[in-house]
């Protein structure tokens, strides 16, 4: 059995009825944390990732909000605090695409995207510190007073023609994420973000449902394989424990080697 870095820590997962935020809330299980499972629609699947983290050994509870509403939110906190009494990791993850051309992008889709993807970010995040401040550092459950882990993309990087909605989400993330590091740095919070690049779930299905797909995304990456959710997962673990409790203000890419960019390999 894996050593419980997160024993006795309380977690909050957005999104984590499918795809990465999933991996994520079972592997923050795994390591010991009572994980709480935002969902936005399907009860069912939460409630299977509930099932699953509570057989693993650690406590789970499934809570619906849509993280772009201040008052679901609101009400999301208020259950964990009921709960638990306090939250000490929040992983950012609840995430959508709405494509388009640039030209047809609707105001709607752009929206969406950013309400979403950036808003939602920023709503739980402040919930999220306003409870660390409030309880204050405790050393006996983690050397951070809170950890904050944003989900966050290739795409704060790399630019994405076609979804730049999509983009302009993920790079405002990254400074709301060092903003944040900064902000709260002298207080021992510590906020960090991930970015994964291909790893396989429902958001990008059509990237390697097909073997075709699959080859044309492997020109991209250059480790050759798409990324798995429990990938992500496992960093998710490192940056919520004290083993990086001297990292705090950055990005870190879990793409294969993504970002360094495949398509200049032959020189350019
Ligand atoms: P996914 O579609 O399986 O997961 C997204 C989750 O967010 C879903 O469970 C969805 O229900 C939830 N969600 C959507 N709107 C919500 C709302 N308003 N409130 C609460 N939850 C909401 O896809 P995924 O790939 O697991 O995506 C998770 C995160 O990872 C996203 O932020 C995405 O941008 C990011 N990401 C994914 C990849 C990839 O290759 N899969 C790459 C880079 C970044």
């Amino acid at each position: 059995m894996s050593e419980k870095k997160l024993k006795g820590q309380i977690a909050l997962v957005t999104g984590a009825s499918s795809g990465i935020g999933k991996a994520i809330a079972i592997a923050l299980g795994e390591a010991g944390a009572a994980v709480v499972v935002n969902y936005y629609s399907g009860a069912e699947a939460a409630d299977e990732v509930v099932n699953t983290i509570r057989q693993n050994g650690s406590d789970a509870i499934a809570i619906k909000a849509d993280v772009s509403k201040e008052e679901e939110v609101f009400s999301m906190f208020g259950e964990i605090i009921q709960q638990y009494g306090t939250l000490d990791i929040l992983v950012n993850n609840a995430g959508l695409q709405q494509d388009a051309a640039f030209h047809d992008m609707t105001l709607q889709q752009w929206q969406k995207v950013i309400d979403v993807n950036l808003t939602g970010q920023f709503l739980c995040a402040r919930e999220a510190i306003r409870e660390f401040l409030r309880r204050g550092l405790q050393p006996e459950r983690s050397k951070a007073c809170g950890k904050i882990i944003c989900i966050s993309s290739v795409h704060e990087l790399i630019p994405w023609a076609g979804h730049v909605n999509y983009a302009a989400s993920k790079g405002a993330i990254k400074m709301l994420m060092q903003s944040l590091a900064q902000e709260y740095g002298p207080k021992q919070i510590r906020v960090n973000s991930i970015c994964p690049g291909a790893i396989r779930t429902p958001i990008n299905r059509e990237a390697w449902e097909t073997r075709e797909a699959y080859q044309s995304l492997m020109s991209l990456i250059p480790y050759n394989r798409i990324g798995e959710p429990d990938d992500v997962g496992k960093l998710a673990v490192f940056l919520a424990s004290d083993d990086s409790d001297y990292i705090t203000g950055t990005s870190i890419f879990i793409d294969g080697g993504m970002a360094v960019y495949e398509s200049f390999a032959d020189g350019g």
